[in-house]
């Protein structure tokens, strides 16, 4: 058997690699001049550093197989000493970094948050990820949005805004583009949303030593990968299938491998057209808006400040932050996020503009010192001319119940395959990991 597999991110690359294992033939196109999609190395103050995706966490299992296996070294997130800083409207408070998801707020604000987690909680653990649709009241839940259902649910501003920051930080959209359906199937396909919010314990727990980059590109290395090689076309029959890249080179099998986000699925030719579902289904799946931003110090001197880098704020451009320095600590690494709305603003601003609410933010949060950079990066995620958004695809009100059921079975003789399609840690690296695999298992089967 021979199969073509689209986009050399961590899905088609697993997939492409379980598949080759199986004896099956595989060629992997890729439109960009490198491997990893959305994983992608940088470089700040000499040091390497995550322009895409970067956390492994609690229960993300095939990631630490594929890590070890591939002989890499993990690291933790910087987060013992020194505190979180939450900021939502005049209010600031520090937790105690090892302490979890929830603030220290005035004990009011703080009962509403509590109680407002705990619903949430309860509902998201009545959802299957394999099915969200299938919910007794999934019509009910996906007719509104995440921002609805916080307004109903929470009493306090704070409560209201903690809500809201987190959503962003976790969708790279605001509470108002997602469906109140889409944020219960993504916690509780994610275990739940402390573990999406939280580092130890927690989604953001371990890094890559060098980069998660490392784990593309030693997957890639015992694959046919052709780069700088955009498929522009899909034709198929019962016979097999020919794709077709933007230059003209076709390549044909007996099956492919679509493992792109969903709305660049919908960017392809095919012939014959896709079912009209099926096409739909690709034009209602936005991608998030996310920017990372980075600026480097001599020294991580918010530690000795008894900060621990991580902000969760409500005024942007960036809300939330990260220590992202090297693991020796060397030099300091700030990281700063530009979500949802905030990202669609901010990315229209001139070079120097952006640069400037960056770096007002991190000053805002850590004192002057954070106001002179050695050096600074960023990276708009949407500009992207093959992922066109990160960190992965929304679900708006009406798309779970209306589209949901054809998301994931193939038409014909193409697959599809990506963190989007994944039913545990979905939009996850490792969610990317195991869809790869289970659509593997899909052809061989
Ligand atoms: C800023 C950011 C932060 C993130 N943080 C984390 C994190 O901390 N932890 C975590 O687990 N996940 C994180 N993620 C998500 C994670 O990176 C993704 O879920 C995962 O990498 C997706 O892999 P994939 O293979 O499904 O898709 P992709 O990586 O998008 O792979 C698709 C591939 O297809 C290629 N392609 C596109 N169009 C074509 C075409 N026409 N022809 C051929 N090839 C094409 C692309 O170039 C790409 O290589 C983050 C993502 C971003 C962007």
């Amino acid at each position: 058997m021979k199969v073509v597999v689209i986009g050399a991110g961590l899905a088609g690359l697993c997939a492409a690699r379980d598949l080759q294992r199986a004896g099956v033939e595989v060629v992997v196109l890729e439109a960009r001049d490198r491997v990893g999609g959305r994983l992608e190395g940088g470089e700040i103050g000499g040091h390497p550093i995550e322009l895409g995706g970067t956390w492994v966490g609690e229960g993300h299992a095939r990631m630490y197989e594929l890590i070890e296996e591939l002989g890499l070294q993990i690291f933790r997130t910087w987060n013992d000493a020194g505190q979180v800083l939450i900021q939502l409207g005049d209010k600031r408070v520090l937790l105690d970094g090892t302490q979890g998801a929830i603030p220290r707020l005035n004990p009011i604000a703080l009962a509403d948050l509590a109680q407002g987690m705990a619903r949430f909680g309860s509902l998201a653990r009545g959802v299957d990820p394999a099915e969200p649709w299938s919910h007794p009241k999934a019509h009910h839940l996906d007719s509104q949005t995440f921002e609805t259902w916080v307004r109903r649910n929470l009493r306090t501003a704070a409560g209201r805004a903690y809500f809201r920051v987190a959503t962003e930080a976790i969708f790279a959209a605001d509470a108002a583009d997602i469906s109140l359906l889409h944020a219960l199937f993504y916690a509780t396909s994610n275990t739940d949303l402390e573990t999406l919010m939280a580092v130890d314990g927690g989604a953001q727990q371990d890094r890559v030593v060098g980069g998660s980059v490392l784990v593309a590109q030693r997957l890639a290395s015992g694959l046919e990968v052709r780069l700088s090689s955009p498929v522009a076309s899909i034709a198929h029959d019962d016979t097999g299938v020919t794709v077709t890249t933007r230059d003209g080179d076709a390549f044909a099998a007996d099956r492919v491998v679509v493992a792109l986000p969903p709305t660049l699925a919908g960017r392809l030719t095919y012939d014959p057209v896709l079912p009209a579902w099926r096409d739909q289904l690709t034009q209602v799946l936005p991608a998030g808006t996310v920017a990372k931003t980075f600026a480097a110090y001599p020294t991580p001197f918010w530690r000795e400040q008894g900060l621990n880098g991580q902000v969760a704020c409500d005024t942007g451009p960036v809300k939330v932050t990260f220590d992202v320095s090297p693991p020796d600590g060397e030099i300091g690494v700030l990281l700063g996020f530009v979500e949802g709305g905030e990202a669609r603003r901010w990315q229209r601003l001139s070079d120097s503009e952006r640069r400037q609410g960056v770096i007002d933010s991190f000053v805002r949060y850590f004192g002057p010192a954070a106001g002179d950079p050695t050096a600074y990066v960023e990276k708009d995620w949407s500009a992207e001319e093959f992922s066109r958004g990160c960190y992965g695809a929304y679900f708006a009100p009406g798309v779970w119940t209306g589209y949901g059921d054809v998301l994931r079975p193939p038409i014909g003789r193409i697959h599809w395959a990506g963190a989007e399609y994944a039913v545990e840690w979905n939009g996850y690296m490792e969610g990317a990991v195991r869809s790869g695999s289970a659509t593997a298992r899909e052809i061989l089967g």
